[in-house]
């Protein structure tokens, strides 16, 4: 493994989707874990401090830390807890990269943190540059650190840029699933519930990013993130619905070649690519087997009837704290879906009323970002109160 073995990394989310596969990579390649951080669940934050005995661990929740702070008591791993302590542990570890993959704009300032402590980041927490693009990449290049992209379309948008030159770059193909509802009509899309929404039909992630993929927000906060990462117009990038979910992105050069990642839809690989980068090797996932999908297809998104991916385009074109309120407003509504309180098109109905409200400015601060979001999310919760 080279270099890379005991390669210094902490991970924020450990306890979800992408924070345990990281954990199977790290397995793997006996990457040493200095740090852990998850929300509230205790109970596999514990089995996780057991086995990879890291230096320190943060739990969201005072509750559910003060807990494991005397659950953990024997070993050597010191616990901390609430928002502040998650944001101190980003900065304060002493891995060298951090992987953020906590969910929604909570991840917005560790990553920040971990930035201007001068850590690499392998980004899974997407909501990160939808909502503070501009503020993370201005302090990436002031602390001379790396941002790479864990997300699987943007690690192949990123894999196939290798050894492309500088402004050979014409355009993006962003593929999409087109998730569980795919073809469905507005009038079928009623009465949907969050049982059909979170069955997804090529990837297993959180429940919030599960149900993104159905109202296709996922794709419209990754075209917001292929953006800020590729340093692209929003109409340079064309999403494509791609069932299969093998061919993970595509990049358009501008002598008409055609660049494609493929491989099985596993997390781990994006994961240990932002880790080893630009090294190769073993993953813990499966190999493609081509003849098994034997057949590719590529259609247009239906963005009449799944509006958020349009919402996003016009947020990042519009600039400013748009793209935050779309996302503000959609973490509530997803809430909101998933707790029975609104139906599953009203998501779409928010995030629109959230980009209209939004008022257009030219520079902003964190706080701006944060009130912007608190607004988006009453913007919800108040539409809810109304049904
Ligand atoms: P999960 O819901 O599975 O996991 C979220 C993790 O973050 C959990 O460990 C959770 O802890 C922790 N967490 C949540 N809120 C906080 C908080 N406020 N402070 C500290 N920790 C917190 O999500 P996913 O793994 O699916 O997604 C994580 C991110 O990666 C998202 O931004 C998503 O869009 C992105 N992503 C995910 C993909 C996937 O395949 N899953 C693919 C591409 C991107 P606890 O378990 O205690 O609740
Ligand atoms: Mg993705």
């Amino acid at each position: 493994m080279g270099d890379f073995m005991g390669k210094k990394i902490a991970i924020l989310g450990s306890t979800g989707s992408i924070g345990t596969q990281s954990l199977d990579v790290a397995r793997k390649h006996k990457f040493e874990v200095c740090s852990l951080v998850a929300h509230s669940n205790i109970d596999l934050l514990e089995q996780q401090i057991r086995e990879f005995r890291p230096k320190t661990a943060a739990v969201f929740s005072e509750d559910a830390g003060k807990i494991l702070k005397q659950r953990v008591a024997d070993t050597d791993t010191k616990v901390t807890f609430g928002a502040e302590a998650v944001v101190e542990l980003a900065a304060e570890t002493e891995a060298d990269t951090v992987i953020n993959a906590i969910v929604g704009i909570a991840g917005l300032k560790p990553t920040l943190a971990a930035i201007n402590a001068k850590k690499d980041i392998a980004l899974a927490n997407k909501e990160t540059l939808v909502t503070g693009g501009e503020l993370v990449k201005k302090a990436v290049k002031e602390n001379g650190v790396k941002l790479l992209p864990v997300d699987s379309e943007h690690s192949a948008i990123f894999q196939c840029l290798q050894g492309v030159p500088e402004g050979a770059l014409k355009g993006i193909l962003l593929t999409a699933s087109g998730g569980p509802f795919f073809g469905k009509t507005c009038e079928e899309l009623k009465s949907v519930k969050p049982a059909d929404a979170l069955k997804h039909p090529n990837w297993d992630m959180g429940a919030k990013i599960t149900i993104d993929s159905a109202t296709l927000m996922n794709k419209g906060l990754e075209v917001i993130e292929a953006v800020h990462l590729f340093d692209v117009k929003p109409k340079d990038i064309t999403v494509v619905v791609h069932r299969q979910s093998i061919i993970h992105s595509a990049v358009e050069l501008v002598d008409g070649g055609v660049i494609a990642q493929l491989g099985a839809p596993d997390m781990r690989l994006p994961i240990q690519y932002a880790l080893t980068y630009p090294e190769r090797f073993e993953c813990p996932c499966p190999d493609l087997d081509i003849f098994k999908v034997g057949t590719f297809t590529f259609e247009r998104p239906d963005i009449e009837t799944f509006t958020c991916l349009g919402s996003c385009i016009k947020a990042i074109n519009d600039g400013g704290l748009k793209p935050t309120a779309v996302n503000g407003a959609n973490e509530a509504a997803v809430r909101l879906f998933l707790d029975g309180k609104i139906g599953f098109l009203d998501i779409g109905e928010i995030v629109a009323r959230a980009l209209e409200a939004q008022c257009v400015v030219d520079t902003f601060t964190v706080d701006d970002i944060f009130a912007a979001d608190k607004a988006a999310r009453e913007l919800a919760y108040d539409f809810a109160a109304k049904l």
